[in-house]
């Protein structure tokens, strides 16, 4: 066999290979299909299968993988275009493996056991598919309605897909539940985002970055316009150079290109000075420098010929975009652009946001529950008719603990005990706390009233006296704040030493391995819009403790009480929670966790498991997106 380089199909079922296949397949290169069901892999993946980079189709059924055991080179043979793996021990999960294989186009997961319902964000994944095979997989809840299998390109648009789902329990045809999208590969919806910043300030520059990819993964071209700040970090912007030059309000405007993330972005930078403060907020005349700005990227567009289908603006900084637009550039030839508009915060520039609402097709927030909690504000009540609530993502490529350079050994939740073990080793040498298995809670955060910090200050005491270790990573706009915590750094540096560690300022890699080491991320705010921090900590196997509050209710159910609520989700509990925004709040939270963490060692680490194994990306709301974007243009 040896000598059989270009072999295309060989078939090896049915021969009781136990996850080892000879050696000399390794030297078929120019193999393209083959069968290697019904063997004895035990959930073994053969290493020789790694360098068969031009195989198209693979059957792996019948052979006990485990979601897990699906080997992640799949991910990497881009050619792969058919995949079987029917009847093996799937327990009901779809193995990450699948936001990979966006190209494949037939799959086949008979036989997997899901026992619930499909869920939903497996659409995203399989849009090009047009042969499902899904019978025999005991459905004992509905096909979720929103289950889309998008069906991109136009030779595919043309074929049926063929989707075989049989309930066990009930024989009704479930087909009419699946929903087909058709989209264009490209082009349907070019959006163009108006975003601040790249990443400094809070979530906000995470969001669109990482919204922005789920976009544009789903087919659709994606362009963010930014000032260019001088204070900008370019190092992380590929190709950078320049565009253009063009003039508006007898200003020249110099227009660089990049590529951030895989995205496009267009840098716009007047040579009038106004993104030459060595800042990105805060100084006296933002509203007249963010307002040249929105006039300017108008301008740019409309000089450029670029006619997106959607201009999504966020917060108040792009705000007069919405109307800039609607009363003036709309008439002059963009006449096919709607505006979505999304609240981030409420708390800043509540007065331009409020415009912005008014003018806009669409409004959203980044939350359901704190879309409810908005809804009376006299800003947003006129416009509720046209305002939703979509939970923000993360970007689960770039929150990784299986590939990450800030923490000691990968992990995902199949060996996650360790690789946290490890992480909580890695922080407390690098920090000088005492290495020793004791819980530790965690907390990274901007040092504002909205996070709570009374009750953060609270929990720092609390964990201590439950004998367990903190690290709090934040930092302060407000210096009087700052100095508030300087002084308790201090305090804590004589007398708990070992025990307790505040960092005052923003470092993201050590963020990485602080949502790695700990044990529990604390989130007490009095509000949140959505909040990334919690959802961070679960991609990295910690376990939430948060105030019941916007986003965070959403996204976290206590494991004592909120049972029933995560079912609706389709989820299971994942963390703790309390109501009231004082010490006994925290500590009704705080204490069961610790104690869970003391006397329930097994449970709590099923739990971080199960965290670890929920899906916080943006598949799901990057569809709700793309439907507004469509609802925009009926
Ligand atoms: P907000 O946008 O209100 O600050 P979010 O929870 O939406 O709150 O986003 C906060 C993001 O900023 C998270 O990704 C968190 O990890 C990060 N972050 C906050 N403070 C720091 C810090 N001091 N160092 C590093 N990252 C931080």
């Amino acid at each position: 066999m040896g000598l059989l380089q270009k072999l295309k199909v060989l078939d090896l079922s049915n021969n009781g290979f136990q996850g080892i296949l000879p050696s000399s397949l390794g030297n078929l290169t120019e193999l393209i299909k083959l069968n290697v069901g019904f063997n004895r892999f035990n959930g073994r993946i053969p290493k020789e299968l790694s360098s068969l980079k031009k195989l198209e189709f693979l059957d792996l059924s019948n052979n006990c993988f485990s979601p897990f055991g699906v080997p992640l080179f799949l991910s990497e043979m881009v050619r792969l275009k058919e995949v079987y793996l029917s009847r093996n021990k799937l327990g009901g999960q779809i193995p990450e493996i699948w936001e990979k294989l966006g190209g494949i186009l037939g799959l086949g997961l008979s036989g997997l056991g899901l026992v619930e319902e499909i869920p939903s964000s497996m659409g995203v994944y399989l849009r090009n598919v047009c042969y499902l095979g899904l019978d025999n997989i005991e459905l004992e809840g509905e096909v979720h309605e929103e289950f889309t299998v998008y069906t991109a390109g136009e030779e595919l648009i043309s074929r049926t897909i063929d989707a075989y789902i049989r309930r066990s329990k009930d024989s009704r045809s479930t087909k009419n539940s699946f929903t087909t999208v058709d989209c264009q590969p490209s082009g349907l919806a070019r959006v163009a985002d108006w975003c601040p910043t790249l990443s400094q300030v809070g979530g906000l520059g995470d969001v669109v970055t990482s919204l922005s990819r789920a976009v544009q993964d789903l087919g659709h071209n994606v362009d963010i316009i930014l000032p260019k700040y001088d204070c900008m970090n370019l190092s992380n912007v590929k190709d950078f150079q320049f565009h253009r030059s063009y003039s508006w309000d007898r200003t020249e405007v110099k227009v660089w290109t990049g590529k951030v993330e895989g995205l496009s972005v267009y840098f716009l930078e007047p040579q009038n000075g106004l993104f030459w403060k060595g800042c990105i907020y805060g100084c006296k005349n933002d509203a007249e420098r963010f307002g040249f700005f929105c006039h300017a990227a108008l301008e740019f567009l409309l000089q450029s010929g670029l006619h997106p289908d959607i201009l999504h603006c966020h917060d108040w900084s792009s705000a007069p975009v919405s109307w800039l637009f609607k009363d003036h550039y709309m008439h002059y030839g963009l006449s096919k652009v709607r505006v979505v508009f999304t609240i981030h915060n409420l708390e800043f520039g509540a007065q331009l946001i409020g415009k912005a609402m008014a003018y806009s097709d669409k409004a959203t927030t980044v939350s359901h529950t704190y879309s409810k909690e908005v809804s009376k504000n006299p800003i947003i009540a006129p416009q509720l008719h046209k305002f939703h609530g979509i939970l923000n993502g993360i970007d689960p490529d770039i929150w990784d603990p299986y590939n990450d350079k800030f923490i000691p050994i990968p992990y995902s939740s199949e060996n996650v005990v360790e690789g946290k073990r490890a992480a909580k080793e890695a922080l407390q040498q690098r920090l000088g706390l005492k290495k020793s298995d004791l819980p530790l809670v965690g907390i990274i955060t901007r040092l504002t009233v909205q996070k709570g910090i009374h009750l953060i200050k609270h929990a720092i005491w609390r964990t201590l006296e439950r004998n367990g270790q903190v690290v709090l990573l934040g930092s302060a706009p407000d210096p009087r704040i700052q100095s508030e915590f300087v002084n308790l750094a201090n305090q804590l540096h004589s007398s708990h030493n070992d025990r307790a560690r505040l960092i005052l300022t923003y470092d993201e890699p050590l963020s990485h391995l602080i949502y790695a080491g700990a044990d529990f991320i604390l989130v007490p705010s009095i509000f949140e819009p959505c909040g990334l921090t919690q959802l961070t900590a679960m991609r990295f196997g910690s376990i939430p403790v948060v105030r019941k509050t916007g986003g965070l209710y959403d996204t976290v159910f206590d494991v004592d009480h909120d049972g029933g609520r995560a079912q609706e989700q389709g989820l299971e509990p994942n963390g703790f929670s309390f109501d009231g925004a004082d010490p006994p709040g925290v500590d009704y939270a705080l204490n069961r966790a610790i104690s869970m963490w003391y006397d329930e060692r097994d449970r709590f680490n099923f739990l971080c498991k199960r965290a670890m194994e929920q899906d916080w990306s943006w598949n799901r709301p990057a569809l709700d997106y793309m439907e507004l974007y469509h609802a925009c243009h009926k």
